[in-house]
């Protein structure tokens, strides 16, 4: 896989118009096998899915659904959502090649959420955790005003009963459509974040495939610890923008998940499969709360 596989037009953000050429892990169909979109191998299918929707065969990590994320990472799969009420405007009355509102309601009926983002409260490892889950089906989990107050509610509860923030990011960045809104929603989730950090809740921040944008400029990156998923794209702009502008050939790997790593951006790559106990070393650690 490379990054020409990813949509850039020369925006740090994610235009929702253009097809997603490496799609989440192929809907459920009554066909037991199925293609590896990154190996070409036909795979059966339950395989995949037993191995955290990771390919069993080149180690791909598929795109996880915002469900699907907090069921792989609540003990025993069990969380009650939150904050499901809040429904996105359109107050620009903003029109590309299709009217954002019939987008957002196409999107909604599409995803099955009324936004890119889903919370929700569990345990993990017996302790009490909010989730902020992103799903990138839904206008490829851009961030408009209903995302970034969302995850600032998160960062409230967390706050309020002084439980650890976990985010997981899958984000094109910042929605184009709300405009300055759109970008206001960074301000807003950090200031939120700098509350939770002063009290000393722990908050991790988990980056899966792709964060970019005004997410990865935000609240992405401002975890007690930063997380990326194995060969997950993480940027603010996409690699073309930035050759263009610097005129260089940029090196291989650039924006993925082991460069970051090894260039002191995130602070750990951990595979999917290790990912739940992971995290919830990290947070006994951060909580001083030994088995
Ligand atoms: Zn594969």
């Amino acid at each position: 896989m490379d990054d020409s596989e990813y949509p850039d037009e020369g925006e740090p953000d994610v235009d929702s118009s253009l097809p997603l050429l490496v799609d989440s892990f192929p809907p459920m169909t009554d066909n037991l096998w199925t293609r590896c979109n990154n190996c070409q191998r036909i795979l059966y299918k339950e395989d995949i899915l037993e191995n955290h929707s990771v390919c069993p065969a080149c180690n791909f990590h598929f795109r996880l659904s915002g469900v699907e994320r907090l069921t792989m990472l609540f003990d025993e799969g069990a969380f009650d959502v939150v904050d499901h009420g809040l429904l996105p405007l359109d107050p620009l009355k903003f029109k590309d090649t299709q009217a954002y509102a019939a987008r957002l309601e196409s999107n909604q009926k599409k995803t099955s959420l009324p936004e890119a983002v889903v919370n929700a409260v569990g345990t993990m490892g017996g302790i009490k955790v909010v989730i902020s889950a992103f799903d990138f089906a839904f206008m490829g989990g851009s961030m408009g005003s209903v995302v970034g107050e969302k995850i600032t509610r998160a960062a409230e509860r967390a706050l309020k009963e002084r439980i650890p923030l976990i985010v997981v990011s899958v984000s094109g960045g910042a929605r184009m459509q709300e405009g300055a809104l759109s970008l206001m929603q960074m301000a807003k989730t950090s200031g939120a974040l700098a509350r939770l950090e002063e009290a000393a809740v722990p908050y991790l921040s988990v980056l899966a495939d792709p964060t970019t944008g005004g997410v990865t400029a935000s609240f992405a990156m401002l975890g007690d610890l930063n997380v990326a998923e194995p060969n997950a794209l993480i940027g603010f702009a996409g690699p073309r923008v930035i050759e263009q502008t610097i005129r260089e050939k940029l090196p291989k790997g650039f924006q993925r998940s082991e460069f970051l790593l090894k260039h002191g951006l995130v602070d750990d790559v951990v595979p999917r499969k290790a990912l739940r106990a992971y995290l919830i070393r990290a947070l006994r650690l951060l909580l001083n709360r030994p088995q």
